[in-house]
């Protein structure tokens, strides 16, 4: 004990006098994130087999349980609904409650607030909730949490705060976004690659996703804190698919490599950047350090750049993705 006291004694001095840095390389390095992954049972659920999405979900899974990563899954329900596979479609759906993960709600069809109307909106998270309700119950556990499709929240401010009277009295608690990285439009175009076992391109699009998610990193960490005066807790936007389950493991080293340590949604949304004046309105849902930062009339400006050819593959897809 006396010992180990003079050695840390010793090496403070030491450090003191040499200049080295002591312990704030470490403490300005440590970041946090929670993941969410949106869409499930699977982005394009409707060109999949249940077995095929059982397949992709346990891939997905076993990654994150393996590495001990926290995540809660947004749900679609209405993809659970396919002649002759519901039961297997939902049994791969409570695989992630089996592995100790969490579901939220994120609407039965995937409606957006800012293309329908309230009534509508709120009627789609009433039917979104039925089978997710009973999976959670039957593990202990109560659906809390909700995400906007689009992330759409609303064309007025009093569709927005009406929205939110309405989640708050069903008892869910808003899943904000942070940061995203349109994984969304990889996808599609990463799926078609690996139908034709077109290994270069899958490659290249893993390339092309892991370094457009550097960049956006490097815009939203420096802008958070430039908004926050720190940077907060963050929370990523991840979907359902076959470029996360083969390659979430890439983009996790990716994270960690920027400092970054894995957290719980219900840790990060403790975080107090959460409640701040948040007005942002519009035809486009974005995330909310946008949010933020248009509210306080400082809009994102040079924004990093989606790799146009990435586009470009998915508009010539023949089942062009829209975007979740
Ligand atoms: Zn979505």
């Amino acid at each position: 004990m006396k010992r180990g006291f003079y050695i840390l004694t010793f090496w403070l001095l030491f450090s003191l006098f040499c200049g080295l840095p002591l312990l704030t390389a470490q403490t300005s390095t440590q970041r946090q994130i929670a993941i969410t992954i949106d869409d499930l049972p699977a982005g394009s659920a409707a060109s999949m087999t249940g077995a095929e999405i059982t397949e992709m979900t346990t891939k997905l899974l076993t990654t994150l349980r393996d590495q001990k990563i926290p995540a809660v899954g947004f749900v679609n329900e209405r993809k659970l609904y396919k002649f002759g596979e519901v039961d297997e479609r939902i049994k791969a759906l409570s695989l992630w409650l089996d592995y100790g993960f969490e579901l939220g709600n994120h609407t039965f069809a995937h409606t957006s607030l800012n293309r329908g109307g309230l009534k509508e909106w709120e009627e789609d998270i009433i039917r979104g909730e039925t089978v997710t309700r009973l999976l959670l119950a039957q593990h202990n556990m109560t659906l809390r949490y909700f995400r906007h499709p689009f992330l759409d929240t609303g064309r007025d401010l009093e569709t927005r705060r009406q929205a939110e009277a309405f989640l708050v009295s069903r008892g869910y608690r808003i899943a904000p976004v942070t940061m995203d990285a349109w994984d969304w439009m990889y996808a599609g175009v990463y799926d078609d690659a690996r139908h034709r076992s077109d290994t270069a391109l899958q490659q290249q699009l893993v390339s092309s996703y892991l370094s457009y998610t550097g960049q956006v990193f490097d815009y939203y960490e420096k802008y958070s804190k430039d908004l926050v005066g720190y940077e907060p807790k963050q929370i990523l936007l991840l979907h359902g698919n076959w470029l996360e389950a083969d390659h979430i493991g890439e983009l996790l080293d990716v994270l960690r490599k920027r400092g970054y340590k894995f957290i719980t949604l219900q840790d990060a949304l403790s975080e107090a950047a959460y409640s701040m004046p948040d007005e942002y309105v519009g035809e486009e849902g974005t995330g909310w350090i946008d949010h933020w930062a248009i509210t306080r009339g400082r809009p994102p400006l040079n924004t990093p750049v989606f790799p146009q050819w990435v586009i470009d593959r998915s508009n010539a897809l023949p089942h062009r993705p829209t975007q979740p």
